[in-house]
């Protein structure tokens, strides 16, 4: 099984460590950019986008994730730092798939809320934790569209990226992390 880092600045870092060693992968808290090197494919948590960015900054994680060549897998937070562009927060976005993020978009009446979702690539459904959630507003003809809720793209994928609005973390249902561990062994 491949050995993955969750990157170690702010949010739910522990929850993805635990998930990560539940499927039998190793994994690694990633506080420095030299760390990359060791690792095979690479989380960026959910937690504030806002911190996350500022720290990523501070520690010279920006250019290092931008030309990390193997998978990356985003989750809320996450999602909006990986995206192309991010309405309101020009500072966020790596850039390094090709969507359009809002941030803390979903839920008017209740900002978190939990609901089974098709997800392609999985055969059941998926109970998706949504807190504070992004929504995607425009997806490239690039980018494959893994799960859409109330009309919004909530999980997609492009080369060796993968996001999701939701937080698979959360649940004891790994079968979303799987599909993020089979694209790092096929890279
Ligand atoms: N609202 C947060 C942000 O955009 C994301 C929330 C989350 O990761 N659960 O920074």
């Amino acid at each position: 099984m491949p050995h993955v880092g969750v990157l170690g600045l702010q949010g739910a870092i522990s929850e993805h460590i635990k998930q990560l060693e539940s499927i039998g992968c190793t994994a690694a808290v990633i506080k420095t950019p030299s760390e990359l090197s060791s690792i095979d494919g690479l989380i960026i948590p959910g937690g504030e986008s806002t911190a996350i960015k500022k720290l990523m900054d501070i520690y010279g994680f920006t250019d290092a994730i931008q030309s990390f060549s193997k998978p990356i897998f985003g989750t809320c937070a996450g999602m909006v730092l990986l995206a192309r562009e991010a309405p309101g927060n020009p500072d966020l976005p790596l850039g390094l798939i090709d969507l359009v993020v809002q941030r803390n978009a979903s839920g008017r009446q209740r900002s978190s809320f939990e609901t089974s979702l098709a997800i392609k690539g999985l055969d059941e459904p998926f109970n998706a934790i949504f807190i504070r959630a992004p929504y995607c507003l425009h997806a490239s003809e690039e980018v494959e569209i893994l799960s859409a809720y109330d009309g919004h793209i909530v999980a997609a994928k492009q080369r060796g990226i993968l996001v999701s609005s939701f937080h698979p973390e959360l649940t004891g249902d790994p079968r979303f992390l799987r599909l993020f561990i089979q694209m790092v062994k096929e890279a």
